[in-house]
C-alpha cells in the first residue's frame, strides 16, 4: 500500500537507510543500504523484529528511545551497535527515529553508518566527565549537562530485587535522551547525569523518562531534572574541571541548590572553592595543625632500630596523601615540608637519641629558599648534625638533575644523609641514581610485596642492590609486611628495612631498648621466627 506520510517521516536526516518499524515492532519497508549498514540486505529486513537488528546491549536505549517519541519529534541521533557484531567485525550505526502522527503508529527510522560507539552502560564519572569534555568540544548544537532524580528508585529496585534489569532500563532511557547516545554516568543513590542536546526543555526529558519508566512498570518514581548550559568554556581541561564541580556539588547536595549558570560560572566557584581550601589548608600549616607520626626502620643484619621515618598527619590518622597531593598542587609544600621540618627539629632537641627522617618533596627541594632555611637551622641547632636524615619523594617535580644535586649536596654537607623515596615508581629512576649522590635510596613497595613470590621483582631488586653497592648507595626496603619478605630482602643484600611487620608509624618515636623489647615481647616477631626457620634447617 503506498502510505504518502512514510515519506515525510523519512524526510528529516540524513541517512545510508531508512526503515519503517510497525506497530508490532517490525520492519513494514526498508530502503537503502542495509548491507552495507545492518549487514542485511534490504530484502531481507522485510518482517524482521528491530530487535533482531540492534545488539542486545543497545536495545534498552532504542526501546526507550521508542516509547520516549512525542508525536512528530524526533528522537536521536543515538549511535548503536549493531546485532551479530561480537566476534565477527562490529558495525556501528547512528540512529535517528521520529513518529508521525499520520502514520498509524508506524516508527521511521534514519540509520547511517558509524565509526565508533560509546559504552552500552552508564559511564564512569571519570570517563563521562572525558567525554562530556570531548563533546562540548566538537559539538555542532548547544549542549547541556542534565541532571535527572529518580526518587524512590533504589526503593524499587530494593523490592523487585533485579537492580541489573533497572540499571539496564534508566542506562538505556538516559542514553536515548544523551546527544548522540554516549555520556550518561550515576551521581550518588537514584541519581543521574547526561550531556543533552538543548534544543527542547529539559522538562520534556522528565516526562519522557516518567513515561518510559510506567511502561517498563516502574511505580513510585517521579524524575526531577535540572541542567547547566555547556558555554562559556571550551577548552577540554576547563570543561571537565567545571563538569566535575557540577557532579560533586550534585553528588554533595542534590538538586537543591540551584546549579552555576553555565561553564564559566563553574568554574568561578570551582575556583573560589579552591583558593577557600587553599586557605583552610595554608592557615593549618602556619598554625601547625597537623601531627607527626613515627614508623621504624630497621638494620637487617641485625634487626635493631637504625631510625624513624616521619610520616605527617592532618586530623585522622588516615594517609595524609590527598593533603599531600593539594599542597603540591597549590604550591603549599614547601612551607608544609619546613614546618614539618621544625617540628621534627623539636621532637630530636627533646630527646638526644632518635634518629629521624623527614620527607620533602622535589619541589622543596628545588627551592633555593627551602635549602637556605634548612642550613640556617641545621646551623642554629648542631645536635641535629648526623640524627636527621631527608628522603626525596616526589621526585617528579625535580626538573633539574644538576640543582638537585646542589641542593643535595649542601644537605649532607650540613650533616645529613639523604635517601631517594619510592625508587622504581613513578620519575625516580637510574638517572636520578646516576647523577644525584645519594646515601640511601628506598626500593618502592611495589617491588617488595611481590618479592617473596621470586620472579622478576626479585631479579631487579638483586641488580639494584648490587649496582648500589658499587655507588656506595645503601638500600632500604619499604612496605615489608611479611617474615617472608624480609628474608627476600635480606637475601637480596638489602641493608634496611621499613613496614608493618616492624610497626605502623605511632605518636612518638620509640627507644631502640623499647623497640627491641617490644619485638621480643611480640614471640612471633619475624626475627625470632627465621630463627626457628633455621634451627629447623639445621636439624633437619
Ligand atoms: P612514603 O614516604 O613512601 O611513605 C610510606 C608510606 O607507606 C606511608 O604512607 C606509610 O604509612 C605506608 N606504609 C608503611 N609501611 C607499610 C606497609 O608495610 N604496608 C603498606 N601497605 N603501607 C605501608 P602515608 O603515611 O600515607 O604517606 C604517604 C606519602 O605521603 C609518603 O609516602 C610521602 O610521599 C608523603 N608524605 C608523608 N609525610 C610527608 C611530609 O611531611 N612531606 C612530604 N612532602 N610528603 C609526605
Ligand atoms: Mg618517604
Ligand atoms: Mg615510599
Amino acid at each position: 500500500m503506498f502510505k504518502p506520510h512514510r515519506f515525510l517521516g523519512f524526510g528529516f536526516a540524513a541517512a545510508d537507510l531508512l526503515i519503517e518499524i510497525d506497530g508490532h515492532g517490525r520492519v513494514a519497508f526498508a530502503l537503502g543500504a542495509g548491507e552495507a549498514v545492518l549487514g542485511v540486505a534490504d530484502h531481507a529486513l522485510a518482517k524482521k523484529h528491530w530487535r533482531d537488528l540492534i545488539a542486545p546491549d543497545d536495545q534498552p536505549m532504542i526501546e526507550a528511545l521508542f516509547q520516549g517519541l512525542d508525536d512528530g519529534a524526533r528522537g536521536g541521533p543515538v549511535s548503536v551497535a549493531v546485532a551479530g557484531g561480537k566476534g565477527g567485525a562490529e558495525r556501528f550505526a547512528s540512529f535517528t527515529a521520529i513518529r508521525l502522527p499520520q502514520n498509524d503508529g508506524a516508527i521511521s527510522c534514519a540509520l547511517a553508518r558509524a565509526s565508533s560507539h560509546s559504552a552500552a552502560r552508564l559511564q564512569t564519572p571519570e570517563s563521562f566527565e572525558a567525554r562530556a569534555a570531548e563533546l562540548v568540544a566538537g559539538a555542532t548544537q548547544d549542549l547541556e549537562l542534565a541532571f535527572v532524580e529518580l526518587g524512590g528508585a533504589s526503593a524499587f529496585t530494593v523490592a523487585t530485587n533485579d537492580p541489573l534489569g533497572f540499571e539496564s532500563l534508566v542506562a538505556g532511557a538516559l542514553r536515548a535522551q544523551a546527544y548522540r547516545g554516549e555520556a550518561a554516568t550515576s551521581v550518588g543513590l537514584d541519581r543521574y547525569a547526561l550531556v543533552r542536546s538543548r534544543d527542547e526543555p529539559i522538562d520534556a526529558v522528565a516526562g519522557r523518562i516518567a513515561r518510559i519508566l510506567a511502561k517498563a512498570g516502574v511505580d513510585g518514581v517521579s524524575p526531577e531534572t535540572a541542567a547547566m548550559p555547556l558555554s562559556g568554556a571550551s577548552r577540554p581541561r576547563q570543561v571537565a574541571q567545571a563538569l566535575r564541580f557540577a557532579l560533586n556539588q550534585v553528588l554533595e547536595q542534590g538538586l537543591s541548590k540551584p546549579l552555576p549558570a553555565d561553564l564559566s560560572a563553574a568554574l568561578d566557584q570551582a575556583m573560589r572553592a579552591a583558593l577557600g581550601k587553599a586557605g583552610a589548608l595554608g592557615a593549618a600549616i602556619r598554625m601547625r595543625r597537623f601531627q607527626l607520626a613515627f614508623q621504624p626502620v630497621v638494620k637487617l643484619a641485625d634487626g635493631t632500630l637504625h631510625h624513624h621515618e616521619v610520616l605527617v598527619r592532618f586530623g585522622s590518622d588516615g594517609s595524609p596523601f590527598p593533603t599531600i597531593r593539594m599542597a603540591e598542587e597549590m604550591e603549599l609544600i614547601e612551607p608544609l615540608d619546613i614546618a614539618v621540618l621544625e617540628e621534627t627539629l623539636a621532637v630530636l632537641a627533646r630527646d638526644p637519641a632518635h634518629v629521624l627522617a623527614v620527607n620533602v618533596s622535589g619541589r622543596s627541594l628545588m627551592s633555593e629558599r627551602y635549602i637556605d632555611r634548612v642550613t640556617t637551622l641545621l646551623r642554629e641547632q648542631p645536635h641535629a648534625k648526623g640524627r636527621l636524615m631527608f628522603e626525596l619523594t616526589e621526585s617528579a617535580a625535580v626538573e633539574d638533575l644538576a640543582l638537585a644535586d646542589r641542593h643535595i649536596q649542601a644537605l649532607r654537607q650540613a650533616g645529613c644523609e639523604v635517601c631517594l623515596d619510592d625508587f622504581g615508581a613513578g620519575a625516580a629512576s637510574l638517572a636520578y641514581l646516576q647523577q644525584l649522590s645519594l646515601d640511601l635510596l628506598k626500593i618502592d613497595g611495589r617491588y617488595i610485596r611481590d618479592l617473596q613470590h621470586g620472579g622478576r621483582e626479585a631479579t631487579f631488586v638483586k641488580h639494584l642492590v648490587n649496582m648500589c653497592a658499587e655507588l656506595k648507595v645503601r638500600t632500604l626496603a619499604e612496605m615489608v609486611e611479611t617474615p617472608e619478605a624480609e628474608e627476600a630482602v635480606r637475601l637480596a643484600g638489602v641493608d634496611y628495612a621499613q613496614g608493618w611487620l616492624y610497626g605502623r608509624a605511632g605518636e612518638a618515636p620509640q627507644s631502640a631498648a623499647a623497640f627491641a623489647e617490644r619485638r621480643k615481647a611480640g614471640g612471633e616477631g619475624p626475627l625470632l621466627r627465621r630463627a626457628a626457620l633455621d634451627r629447623k634447617k639445621d636439624w633437619g
